[in-house]
């Protein structure tokens, strides 16, 4: 039998195998237990969640029907006192296996839900019989909260509550319980001259906030063009309360973050009378100025809208305020994109006092609001704290105000960093000495529709600071795409029992013997090609000159970041020259690098497809992973190919030369549209939009340069490798 203990996410803190003859369940039809629940598990709580877990795992496994089953296993749910010493003990269980009975023992209810996804998860048919070895757990988390914090971006803003409740039941599945959604952020002009803003909740006090998403993109499944505009599901079906109570039965913990300060143009663009004010008086339409009344008045009836009709019904007293990266900066405005905008207020009231003291006086004014509305945590991000646009470090003086107004129990600051190196971190503690209540964000890799990456290492650094200094929590700076599940996974262990994980590598193979047992060996090849591919290493002495390979795909050769406004270019920004610029500059160490990512990825990709074969593993996951290798064979290939056009092209233009570049063009959007297509089949229709949008570029790109190609003249043909604009269709310009 396969070890069971090695199906277990995350990994248990206490795992002994005792001896004796595996306990059988039954065999496919036969049931051989029956289920005695000694909880009270009313409807709607998390203890009827355990039993329909249960229930539901034993039914779909043997095919029988578990309420009706009188087998001779005893199968018992009972709740009981925990042994002295366990952390966190209410989120805690033991789950006994022998002696012909099951008994899962909750020390509280989200416990005894734990412990039954813990015997769920050790379920499986093996040799034609469901057999659980005899073992003893006692299990319970490092760390009180544990979860995501899921941006409003690209994906989540077309979320329906069915798509929200699977990552809830996935987060459920991984003993997390804590998610925050971002319901307000703004960022800068990308795609259709616009201001990228996000409002996920209908306000019914200010009906003009109110922001669209924009769809454009090919859709291989339609056959044709995508062009038009959808309300935010959440608005529309106005379902975050529905999720809240949602998440309340499987333990997990919804609540908003609504950001304020940074991040900040829907609101004072639609109210200029409440934003930050350039030294003249003219509104920035950016940040706030937060010496008027008005500010709080249009704020604080926000968050009590929120307050009573989505947390109170529901019981949440957490609340998310964000206020990270405020400051100055260009394309905060879709009608002078490269004008420099400030979020802090420069009128005659804010004037001459000190950022940080502007920023501790915004951030107590609405903690204590949320205080009294009965908010018992209140979360805030600590990067301002830390001179992020302020002249020092403050979190001494956050510390202080935090006193002085009876909020030190109520404020959490959330401590962010991204970097997978130690030295590189933002901060090297999170002030435990300082006596605040905290929790660290690590990330999940975040921009799935430019391309999927591992942050495994910053996961683990991110926990063992955590973990060294007392942190009550760890909640990931996330966007949701499955293909984290690796990372996901990576951080339900480490926040659970970080003493039992190991180095990253150690819970990269945890996690194929969990995931992928039959086919160990070969996952585990390729999620060390996944690492490998998005590595954030320098590369060797072949590729000196080039940077690592996660910059390279992020970076250069992945359409997204040239969304972004640069100072000096044109926008749209030249694309793809600007990449081949970049390319052709060192090309040796560039070339080399590109192909070695693509011959990595070509191998990882047969892997998962041998893998997704075997229906003893998850070939759902397999199939994904599969499409996020293709995607960087597919993309290296692009760039090897335009390497391929730029040397013909040298060589002269004629009849023949044009020829082979068109063919060659013309295969890169072939595969670029087979890629599409099947991505289509293996990744939800929610994240379609904004990551077909961007693969949309490169094919019709190729299309416009195929068609140019053969319609051209060869002695007329003129191509510029820095900037393809003068070949560029109005298609493409649209989606840029
Ligand atoms: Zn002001």
């Amino acid at each position: 039998m396969m070890s069971m203990k090695n199906r277990i996410i995350p990994i248990p803190r206490s795992y002994e195998p005792l001896s004796g003859m595996p306990v059988l369940l039954g065999t496919p039809g036969k049931a051989g237990f029956h289920i005695v629940n000694e909880t009270d598990a009313a409807p709607g709580t998390v203890l009827a969640s355990a039993d329909a877990l249960l229930k539901e795992t034993l039914r779909r496994l043997l095919n029988v029907r578990p309420e009706e089953a009188s087998g001779s296993v005893c199968v018992t749910l009972r709740m009981g006192t925990a042994p002295v010493g366990l952390p966190n003990a209410e989120q805690g269980y033991s789950l006994e296996i022998g002696s012909g009975s099951v008994t899962v023992t909750g020390f509280g209810e989200c416990g005894l839900y734990y412990g039954v996804v813990t015997l769920t998860q050790c379920m499986e048919v093996e040799n034609g019989r469901l057999g659980l070895e005899p073992c003893r757990i006692v299990d319970a988390p490092d760390l009180r909260t544990r979860g995501h914090f899921m941006e409003s971006r690209f994906g989540s803003n077309l979320m329906t509550l069915d798509d929200w409740k699977a990552v809830v039941d996935n987060m459920a599945s991984m003993k997390q319980n804590q998610l925050a959604v971002s319901v307000y952020g703004c960022w800068c002009v990308q795609y259709d001259g616009r201001v990228s803003e996000y409002l996920y909740l209908p306000i019914q006090r200010y009906p003009q906030l109110r922001v669209p998403v924009v769809k454009r993109y090919w859709s291989p499944a339609r056959g044709g063009w995508v062009d038009e505009e959808a309300d935010v599901p959440m608005v529309k079906d106005d379902f975050f309360g529905d999720l809240i109570a949602y998440g309340r039965t499987k333990g997990v913990e919804v609540f908003p973050l609504f950001n304020s300060y940074g991040h900040n143009t829907l609101i004072p663009r639609t109210f200029p009378e409440v934003a930050a004010k350039y030294e003249d008086g003219e509104p920035t339409l950016t940040g706030f100025c937060t010496r008027n009344p008005k500010t709080y008045e249009i704020l604080f009836d926000i968050y009590d809208e929120i307050i009573d009709r989505y947390l109170k019904p529901n019981g949440i007293e957490s609340f998310h305020i964000g206020c990270d990266e405020v400051g100055a900066g260009i394309e905060k405005n879709a009608g002078d994109i490269y004008r420099r905008r400030n979020s802090f207020c420069k009128c005659p009231l804010c004037a001459g006092t000190d950022k940080s003291d502007l920023y501790v006086e915004h951030v107590i004014r609405l903690m204590k609001h949320l205080k009294d509305r009965g908010m018992k945590n209140v979360y805030m991000y600590h990067d301002m704290l830390l001179g992020r646009g302020t002249n020092a470090d403050s979190t001494e003086k956050m510390q202080r105000a935090l006193e002085e107004n009876g909020l030190k129990d109520t404020a959490v600051i959330d401590w962010w960093t991204y970097s997978d190196y130690q030295e590189k971190l933002m901060f090297q503690t999170t002030h435990p000495e300082q006596g605040l209540r905290r929790t660290v964000k690590p990330w999940n890799g975040y921009y799935h529709w430019n391309i999927i990456s591992y942050p495994l290492k910053n996961v683990y650094l991110l926990a063992k600071m955590a973990h060294e200094e007392g942190a009550e929590g760890m909640q990931s700076y996330s966007a949701w795409d499955e293909s984290y599940d690796r990372i996901h996974a990576a951080q339900a262990d480490y926040a659970w029992c970080f003493e039992n994980c190991g180095k990253p590598e150690d819970v990269t193979d945890s996690y194929a013997r969990a995931r992928f047992a039959t086919q160990y060996e070969k996952a585990l090849a390729a999620l060390r090609l996944q690492d490998r591919m998005l590595s954030t290493l320098p590369p060797g002495t072949d590729n000196a000159g080039a940077p690592s390979n996660y910059q390279l795909l992020m970076n250069t050769l992945c359409y997204y970041f040239y969304s972004y406004v640069s100072t000096g270019k044109p926008y749209p920004r030249s694309f793809p020259g600007e990449a081949m610029e970049r390319i052709l500059s060192s090309r040796e160490a560039y070339e080399s690098a590109i192909l070695a990512l693509n011959a990595m990825a070509v191998r990882c990709e047969a892997l998962w497809r041998e893998i997704a074969q075997d229906c003893r593993t998850n070939i759902r996951l397999a199939r994904r992973y599969a499409w996020d290798a293709a995607h960087v064979k597919v993309l290296t290939a692009d760039y090897l190919a335009l390497l391929r056009i730029y040397d013909i092209f040298r060589s002269g233009v004629t009849a023949d030369t044009a020829a082979a570049m068109a063919e060659a063009a013309g295969e890169r959007r072939l595969a670029r549209l087979a890629l599409m297509e099947e991505f289509e089949r293996v990744k939800e229709p929610f994240l379609a939009p904004s990551h077909l949008r961007n693969h949309s570029i490169y094919m019709q790109f190729f299309a416009d340069l195929e068609a140019y190609l053969r319609n051209t003249p060869p002695e007329t043909v003129k191509l510029d490798f820095s900037d393809f604009s003068p070949i560029a269709g109005e298609a493409f310009m649209k989606l840029r």
